[in-house]
């Protein structure tokens, strides 16, 4: 018969999994990169995120795809590689929560000392 145990996630809800230790959660979410203290892409309005292609789609041995990811605030800025945080042109603003799926973290299935 299972134990029941208490779990904690994430306020931000960003997808990752319940810990069952509440101080581990708390440090997750001061460094959630969409806690809005933290002045990253993944809160900010300005992420333009989308899916570009070369337009082989009536070819599919060519066709390539990608992912693009934009700031709306400054062109100049290079999320190609990377995310930002402590972003200066960050600004909040209510965007759809993307979907959780089963995203995992490097801790999660790690039992938790309570
Ligand atoms: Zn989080």
């Amino acid at each position: 018969m299972p134990i029941e145990r208490k779990a904690w996630a994430c306020q931000y809800k960003c997808g990752r999994n319940v810990l069952t230790s509440r101080k581990r959660m708390e440090t997750h979410e001061a460094r959630c990169w969409r806690n809005p203290a933290r002045r990253a892409c993944a809160s900010c309005k300005h992420l333009l995120e989308y899916d570009d292609s070369n337009g082989m789609e009536h070819e599919p041995q060519y066709l390539q795809t990608w992912h693009v990811r934009e700031c709306k605030a400054d062109d100049g800025i290079d999320l190609s590689e990377k995310l930002r945080h402590d972003c200066t042109l960050w600004s909040n603003a209510p965007r759809q929560p993307e979907p959780v799926g089963d995203r995992l973290d490097a801790d999660v299935g790690q039992e938790d000392e309570r």
